[in-house]
């Protein structure tokens, strides 16, 4: 099976296997040094000096932390979306009774820090900015550095949703000053699902001891003050942990720049395949096309969803579809996390072949 889909994304074997390693006592100290190291992993990949929490639960779980460790109920916020996942993060705020000032983009495009930066400026109550790195969804990355630097000039908290992009693009948490991040193990950390990474800046800290959200098994500083202890409040999702604590082995032996650069590589590669068939991207400015996903529109006239049964079913490729509005319109290639250029270029063939069968000749 050739899963080109953008999370859950395939796992090296040494990885899965290193996750069926026997249980041990997630309070001793045994399971202590694991979480120590993976803890030591994730400050590295997010380039953090301080510990980054990680809790058990999928990425939206993340999204939740980060929102209600934050925000207090009637906290004014400016909802940053370029797609489905900016959608969800706006409403866990709304959810949460946050007070939306919504900035919402057409799908496919990315966010301007210039738009960022007039609209805290006409909001001067607006506390936080919720913003999307990497619209999964659209494969559409936000200049995410230029919009904290508005954000940071304004001197309101950036809550970011870095789900689909940490680990396989650049997103350094303390060079860029955000002030909360949030991943998920599935996408590029070529673990399976099971745990949220998120990172908490001094002030969100800050933010945290005022922030009235109600929470519980999500309450931050709970989860810190046991990492303290090197433990989980509660029984962690040890088997990813022992996944993940052999991933960054791989990731280490790698490096950090070889990792980007080979998404670089492979993301430009699969852009310029697709477009060589007269496709169009979704990303309507290709500069921030996505290097961790790649979203194409479906030609005229194909049958996308018919096209990808095809490819699964007879090839054992399996691709993403369009979510919401742009279901059975585009096509999405994951290529995050343990993937290199043969894997895409494979699952890319199939597509070039079922398109050309399913063209009506000329
Ligand atoms: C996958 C994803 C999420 C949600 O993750 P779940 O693990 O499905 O809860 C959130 N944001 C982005 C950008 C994603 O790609």
């Amino acid at each position: 099976m050739n899963l080109r889909i953008p999370g859950p994304t395939p796992c090296p074997e040494e990885v899965l296997l290193a996750g069926a390693h026997q249980m041990m006592n997630h309070r001793g100290p045994e399971f202590a040094q694991v979480l120590r190291r993976v803890t030591d992993g994730l400050n590295w990949m997010f380039g953090s000096s301080s510990d980054v929490l990680s809790i058990t639960t999928s990425g939206t779980g993340g999204l939740e932390t980060a929102v209600v460790n934050t925000l207090s109920p009637g906290d004014k916020v400016l909802s940053v979306s370029i797609g489905s996942f900016g959608d969800r993060l706006r409403n866990i705020a709304k959810t949460y009774g946050a007070e939306i000032v919504p900035y919402t983009l057409e799908w496919g495009e990315a966010a301007k820090p210039a738009e960022v930066a007039r609209l805290l400026d006409e909001n001067p109550g607006v506390k936080a900015v919720l913003v999307t790195h990497n619209e999964t969804s659209t494969g559409v990355t936000n200049p995410l550095e230029a919009i904290a630097k508005e954000v940071r000039a304004r001197d309101r908290l950036i809550v970011v949703d870095a789900v689909s992009s940490m680990s396989s693009v650049p997103c350094p948490v303390e060079r860029w000053d955000l002030d909360v991040v949030v991943s998920g193990s599935q996408k590029g950390w070529m673990v399976p699902p099971g745990l949220a990474f998120v990172y908490m800046s001094e002030r969100a800290w800050a933010a945290n001891a005022e922030a009235k959200m109600p929470r519980f098994y999500f309450d931050a500083a709970k989860t810190r003050d046991s990492l303290a202890k090197l433990q989980n409040p509660w029984t962690p999702a040890m088997s990813i942990y022992f996944a993940l604590d052999k991933a960054f082995e791989l990731m280490r032996a790698e490096g950090l720049e070889s990792i980007f650069t080979r998404h670089e590589a492979i993301a430009s590669y699969t852009r310029e395949r697709v477009k060589s068939w007269g496709l169009s991207l979704v990303p309507v400015e290709e500069q921030y096309a996505s290097n961790t996903v790649t979203a194409v529109w479906w030609p005229e006239g194909i049958d996308g969803k018919a096209l990808s049964k095809r490819a699964r079913e007879e090839f054992g490729v399996v691709l993403g579809g369009g979510q919401g509005k742009l279901e059975g319109k585009i096509c999405r290639v994951g290529h995050l996390g343990w993937v290199n250029k043969q894997d895409v270029s494979d699952a890319l063939d199939i597509v070039e072949k079922l398109l050309g069968e399913a063209k009506p000749t000329a």
